[in-house]
């Protein structure tokens, strides 16, 4: 905004007791129940800290603190939050630790100060955009209280607003960090002002020449912008006063920031930019809104698609308004936003604001523990969940109740982990050589055992060596992601084949000996050999090795060996036994001949049993994913499938989808189910009917309901070979008179 640009150092030495008088009057005029006396001491005690330290504009360094109280005062943070913005700096650039402050002044704010500081050593380098995206995250996991991540902010506004006194490259890589993290999550946050500023503040250090552009260009159409904003704004008060409704008016020149951006994605000359003013119109009532609204398209032609109501939707940050561009009476276009007060308050300060109306009704909830103190967060959420971009949401539910893990590696790259993640996790998600050459891990630096959870901002280093013994099998009891337990078992399946082979032989001959099976019987050539070849192994040491690995269990090739071991005694079976032998038989080979047309290659299984789920039935062509099913195989669905979408995200479930994909060739035909909603009329199956007909589609199943109000619901379950001729039969059916929808089951 214009109004906060103009900061040019002015070499005049502050007076913190000064800046702390004002900062007490505003809280007594603002907080009517807040303790001074607690704000007062928190004051004393970082003055006496900070004694001795300067500024670079010479003032006293406590100056700083009380700037950035004062930031909070304004966002309208509670007491804890401003005694902890007072102390922010304390820990890390004084002697006083945690305990000192949380012996005077509570464990909560000494948490929130802990928290700022943990922020201010994260280290910073610009990178691609998804790493700054997991960066923001990261910070907004690490500071768990969002009050941690409200006092940054106001740090880093009060620091921007002096960086004119550091050293260029320092005014450079701050105002980068500024604009790729504090700024977004600014605006994650809905707090406009704060995002505006600091943005403006960083363009001023990253792009000097194209921001005083814009600083002289405005200087010299002020005189005629003001004119037309004086003249627009007594129009519209005048018009608004006449027709009986209560209104603020405001106007103000569009932020530098929006202007320059503006300027680079539309390829536009200052000059063409036309609506350089805003409008802002704040009423009592969401009624007076849309009341303002028509009056205001009845003064002014609207630009057609400018208008935009985010009152009935809000926006992802909680920001509401109702907008809409104009054209003004010399032709000028302006933009005119339509809110609230309480819209207003929560468009300024966001997050703080909500949290503000939470403080006046019920005191201190925040402090009651982490259920209590989200709770307004997840209500915020629920009722967002229908809103147009999802971003804000999915992101504040990963950081606030978080399943994830961000950690550093030693080059700063941010790698994201499922919640209890090791080191060994860490490994193999940099790549499996890491994870099977790892000697050690350090955590911050230090030695750490390989199981010891990880925690957010921790720096992680993997020692390798190429002699390491590779991983050990007690590694998949602690580590947390799918894929590193993958690795670790494709590991000891490639690389461990002798170790496997022996591992495997006696796991068998134990559980054999178990079920008091004569070895000598069980391993001779006449019953083994079928029994492997029946299980699809070429040879013996297979077999083993497969045992060895885990990817068949030594329970069922023992079961079978001692079948056949009785059944090689005829005097000893049955008849019942006999016909049941018979039966497995042919399920067996049914099963096999399954496997063998199913078309679906599964990452790091081989042989595994293969089903195709019945809720979304997927057919070649499906984006696809498999689920892991307790002692049944794998179950394909589609990607699609609502429950697939709506899985349980634990980490033990989460592990349990992998990928799966059609093979290169398939020569199957896979049954689907497709329903097909329609008018209720006379000879409608018979049409349907005669379509598949046509199309000579092999139809298993076809059931047609009337649901009532003259329409009817059918059910098709018909065999296909892809997904290219099924839709092709959607589309000819979506054809037949009546039919107003057709859609697959599942999704
Ligand atoms: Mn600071």
């Amino acid at each position: 905004m214009a109004d906060n640009i103009d900061n040019l150092p002015t070499n005049q030495i502050l007076d913190p007791d000064e800046m702390y008088a004002a900062l007490e009057e505003k809280l007594r005029q603002q907080q009517h129940s807040i303790d001074l006396g607690r704000v007062h001491a928190a004051y004393e005690v970082a003055k006496t800290a900070h004694s001795g330290q300067k500024r670079k504009d010479g003032s006293p360094y406590v100056t700083h603190c009380v700037a950035a109280a004062d930031i909070a005062a304004d966002m309208g943070l509670d007491e804890d939050s401003i005694v902890a913005a007072l102390l922010h700096d304390v820990i890390e650039d004084t002697n006083l630790q945690h305990e000192d402050i949380a012996r005077q002044f509570g464990t909560s704010v000494a948490d929130i100060v802990e928290g700022v500081s943990k922020l201010t050593r994260v280290q910073y380098t610009s990178k691609e955009d998804e790493q700054m995206e997991n960066l923001r995250k990261m910070l907004m996991a690490m500071a768990k209280d969002i009050r941690v991540i409200l006092i940054k902010i106001a740090d880093r506004l009060h620091n921007m607003r002096t960086m004119a006194y550091q050293s260029p490259e320092k005014q450079r890589s701050k105002s980068l960090e500024t604009m790729e993290i504090y700024a977004p999550i600014a605006h994650r946050l809905g707090m406009q002002r704060a995002k505006w500023e600091l943005e403006d503040l960083s363009l001023q250090y990253l792009d000097p020449q194209g921001y005083k552009e814009i600083m002289d260009t405005l200087d010299r159409r002020m005189p005629e912008l003001e004119a037309f904003m004086d003249s627009m704004k007594e129009k519209i008060r005048t018009r608004l006063e006449q027709e009986g409704v209560n209104a603020s008016i405001f106007c103000r020149i569009k932020h530098v920031y929006s202007i320059y951006r503006k300027m680079y994605t539309q390829k536009l000359d200052l000059n063409g930019i036309f609506d350089l003013c805003a409008f802002r119109v704040i009423v009592d009532s969401i009624p007076d809104c849309y009341n303002v609204l028509g009056i205001i398209h009845d003064m002014f032609k609207p630009v057609p698609g400018r208008f935009k109501d985010y009152i009935s939707t809000p926006k992802p940050n909680m920001y509401q308004s109702v907008h809409t561009t104009v054209i003004g009476s010399e032709g000028i276009p302006f933009e005119v936003q339509i809110r609230t007060w309480e819209m207003h308050y929560t468009a300024e300060y966001g997050i703080a604001a909500h949290w503000k109306y939470k403080m006046g009704d019920s005191g201190s909830s925040l402090r009651s523990g982490d259920e209590d103190r989200f709770a307004w967060v997840r209500r915020l959420l629920e009722s967002q969940q229908e809103s147009d971009a999802t971003d804000f949401v999915h992101d504040l539910k990963i950081d606030m109740f978080a399943d994830e893990v961000f950690v550093f590696s030693p080059k700063g790259d941010v790698i994201n982990l499922p919640a209890g993640a090791t080191p060994v996790d860490f490994a193999y998600s940099i790549h499996s050589d890491i994870g099977n050459h790892m000697v050690g891990a350090k955590v911050n630096g230090r030695i750490v055992p390989y199981d010891t959870v990880l925690q957010n901002g921790d720096i992680v280093e993997i020692r390798t060596s190429k002699s390491a013994p590779g991983p050990s099998r007690d590694w998949l009891n602690f580590v947390k992601s799918g894929s590193a337990r993958t690795k670790i078992k494709q590991w000891y399946k490639k690389e461990r084949r002798e170790e496997n082979i022996i591992r495997g032989r006696a796991m068998l001959e134990d559980e054999l000996r178990h079920m008091g099976v004569s070895l000598d019987e069980a391993l001779s050539d006449d019953i083994l050999h079928p029994v492997m070849k029946k299980l699809s192994f070429n040879e013996s040491d297979d077999l083993y090795a497969a045992i060895g690995y885990g990817g068949i269990t030594a329970i069922r090739v023992a079961n079978r060996l001692r079948d056949d071991v009785k059944s090689s005694k005829p005097e000893h079976r049955s008849a019942i036994e006999k016909v049941n032998d018979a039966a497995e038989r042919r399920e067996q080979q049914a099963k096999r001949n399954a496997k063998a047309v199913h078309g679906i290659l599964v990452e790091g299984l081989d042989n595994c049993l293969i089903k195709f789920s019945r809720c979304c039935t997927p057919v070649p062509g499906d984006d696809i994913i498999g689920f892991i099913t307790r002692g049944q195989g794998v179950s394909i669905h589609r990607t699609d499938c609502q429950n697939y979408r709506r899985r349980d995200t634990s980490p033990e479930n989460e592990g349990r989808w992998i990928k799966v994909e059609w093979a290169g060739t398939i020569s199957d035909i896979y049954t689907t189910t497709i329903t097909i909603a329609s008018k209720d009329r006379n000879g409608l199956v018979m049409d349907i009917a005669t379509v598949l007909n046509s199309m000579n589609a092999k139809v298993r199943n076809l059931s047609s309901r009337s649901v009532g109000y003259g329409q009817a619901v059918t059910v098709i379950t018909l065999e296909v070979k892809n997904v290219t001729e099924l839709r092709y039969i959607m589309n000819r059916i979506a054809g037949v008179a009546g039919v107003s929808s057709v859609m697959r089951n599942g999704s």
